[in-house]
């Protein structure tokens, strides 16, 4: 029997990922994972960083039955009785019938290479999220490069400068060493669908044969056209994680430069090419009041798509929990009337993590700073809306006039 399934069956502190996938990050860090903590920076070392001692030390960890605090989002979500993404990967990983693999403290696995990919090559973007930074997408960066300091201040803000990691030829010789081993590779930003780096690297991949690959991306779901869109095609599989953290308005409000008729036409392209789809849900202060009318909409026209919650817990001023308790059961009854509306079973809150934003909603939480956190996020949206010539009064009534004793 191999090690590995002894570990997903009876362990709680193991996760497959540590052993068989890599995560490079915006500015070039290597992690076991899009969650967790970054262990090294230098993707163009990235052999030596893999079997070195910091992913060392984290397998032992997860081997002697030690949770790793370089994970410590995933034991949040499963303190909190979610499904988190170690399960996930564990889940999968059985699934997929991966007998003639074992794992290996210092290789990783018997390969001696990640199984699979997890890649954010960079930070062009074309759009500019309220719970996003500088750091993460180029649109941001550009404006907050326009505004005074005292915007930039109550913003919260300051880019730093770094290049793409994937321009670099070192580092693009290390994917092109690693792709003909992996099965999957996810893409994340920015948005890849707009990134010239991915172009070049799918380009890459089919010139040189190497189809074989599941390409997995999460995008924001504006790109329905393109190059990129027609290189997909060439892949054994697609799989498209939309981010979508509320419908009409909000979202375009939430996600700065979006238009919903594009996210729309999108998701029915990709249905039409049937790409597998999942919809990301950013749960926050911007959306908690219309998360019950997310779910209708996904229960009546998306329902085969899994729907998947994650809590921004950065920045800390949109944290939900910033709401009065009382209005939190409000929101609570309302997502508990969608889900007996559309008959949505455990399983689906479960799995969509739904289960975790319920019990976020009647947590009595003890915040230390709470009028300076909410004091920090209305002054953060005046700034926004007012730079954006945008409306929270206008687009969200329910959380303007919640946060009106907020000033
Ligand atoms: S336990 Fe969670 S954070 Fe750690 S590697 Fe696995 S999925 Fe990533």
């Amino acid at each position: 029997m191999t090690i590995y399934f002894n570990e997903i069956k009876n362990s709680s502190s193991f996760c497959i990922a540590a052993f068989t996938h890599t995560n490079f990050t915006i500015d070039g860090k290597v992690s076991p994972c899009c969650l967790a903590e970054p262990l090294e920076k230098g993707i163009e070392d990235f052999e030596n960083i893999w079997t070195g001692s910091s992913y060392v030390e984290l397998r032992k960890k997860m081997l002697e039955g030690t949770r790793p605090l370089e994970c410590w989002r995933c034991w949040q979500i499963e303190d909190k009785k979610g499904y988190s993404d170690r399960q996930i990967h564990n889940n999968t990983f059985l699934k997929d019938n991966n007998e003639n693999l074992d794992i290996d403290v210092i290789k990783g696995n018997t390969t001696g290479f990640p199984l699979w990919l997890d890649i954010r090559p960079g930070r062009f973007c074309n759009l500019k999220c309220r719970m996003c930074y500088s750091g993460n997408s180029s649109q941001i960066k550009e404006e907050i490069y326009l505004q005074n300091k005292a915007d930039q201040d109550i913003i919260g803000d300051r880019p730093e400068e770094f290049d793409d990691w994937i321009d670099n030829p070192a580092a693009f010789q290390i994917m092109k060493k690693l792709i003909p081993n992996i099965k999957t590779i996810k893409i994340a930003g920015g948005e890849p669908l707009f990134m010239q780096g991915v172009i070049k690297l799918f380009e890459w991949c089919i010139q040189t044969g190497n189809t074989h690959l599941c390409v997995d991306i999460t995008t924001n779901g504006t790109r329905n056209t393109g190059k990129v869109i027609n290189y997909c095609k060439a892949f054994k599989k697609v799989h498209m994680n939309v981010s979508i953290d509320a419908i009409g308005n909000l979202n375009n409000y939430i996600r700065g430069n979006s238009k919903w008729s594009d996210v729309s036409s999108s998701l029915r392209l990709y249905n039409n090419l049937n790409w597998s789809i999942n919809i990301m849900v950013t749960v926050q202060l911007y959306n908690i009041h219309y998360i019950s009318r997310l779910i209708s909409w996904w229960a009546v026209n998306y329902r085969k798509c899994k729907l998947v919650f994650n809590i921004v817990n950065e920045p800390k001023d949109m944290k939900i929990d910033l709401l009065d308790l009382q209005e939190r059961f409000k929101i609570k009854e309302e997502i508990l009337f969608a889900i007996k509306n559309h008959n949505i079973t455990d399983k689906e809150i479960f799995i969509s993590r739904l289960s975790v934003v319920l019990e976020m909603l009647e947590e009595n939480l003890i915040c230390s700073n709470l009028d300076g956190l909410r004091k920090k996020f209305v002054n953060r949206s005046n700034v926004l809306d007012r730079i954006r010539k945008e409306s929270l009064q206008d687009t969200n009534i329910k959380l303007f006039n919640c946060i009106k004793e907020w000033q």
